[in-house]
């Protein structure tokens, strides 16, 4: 039997237009800002869940995030594969050190870096009063692509209520340097906005929250 938490949330049962679009790996002193100005131009808000060692080092563009109106969530200090990390004091140094550095701006909504979770993390955000944000639909945008392929995972499953994730930027350093080129993403984000806009509204993962039930449907049973 698949044990399912509550504080775990792959997307949102809604009868409302909304969706919420989320960036990981973040801030990135020029790609992040290149997803701004794309989400700008269709009105669409996100959240980014924000690595912190980065988030102290480019604070600014923690900011420029905040004050666009998007909602920032905590991704750890410096995305470690969590679950093999012993010590729940370290583990939680990791939420605590990432909650720091994008405060004031940070919200209680934590995503596991790798997505790698187990139930003493899920108690662990719980205890310092995190839900725990997953998705349902990725365009597995970490792997190079063309943009229009992006676009169309993404177009494929517009459905009310569903999560997305995608990468501002990667932090990975098991992947090679030239995935981590966020062009095809920030076009096939524009070329999916532009289809989906009239469509779909994308709100922050707050006020996608409110707009409906949670939904733990973790693992995804398939990929686009
Ligand atoms: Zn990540």
């Amino acid at each position: 039997m698949m044990q399912f938490s509550p504080n775990l949330i792959t997307n949102v049962d809604t009868q409302e237009p909304v969706a919420a679009l989320t960036f990981d790996d973040g801030p990135h002193p020029v790609d992040t800002l290149r997803v701004l100005n794309v989400l700008a131009k269709y009105q669409a808000k996100a959240t980014f869940f924000m690595v912190g060692e980065a988030a102290k080092k480019y604070p600014d563009v923690v900011r420029m995030v905040a004050k666009a109106g998007h909602a920032i969530g905590n991704h750890s200090w410096n995305h470690p594969y969590l679950p093999r990390m012993g010590s729940r004091v370290l583990r939680l140094r990791q939420m605590w050190s990432c909650a720091r550095a994008t405060s004031p701006y940070g919200q209680k909504l934590f995503r596991p870096p790798f997505g790698a979770q187990n139930d003493q993390i899920l108690f662990d955000a719980r205890l310092l009063r995190y839900k725990v944000i997953m998705w349902n639909v990725s365009a597995q945008d970490w792997i190079p692509q063309k943009s229009e392929e992006i676009a169309q995972k993404m177009i494929r499953r517009l459905k009310p209520g569903n999560i997305f994730l995608l990468h501002d930027t990667i932090c990975d350093s098991k992947l090679p340097q030239t995935d981590f080129d966020r062009e095809p993403m920030i076009q096939g984000l524009d070329k999916a906005l532009s289809v989906l806009k009239s469509h779909i509204h994308f709100v922050t993962v707050p006020t996608l929250l409110s707009a409906g039930k949670p939904v733990s449907n973790w693992p995804i049973a398939s990929q686009p």
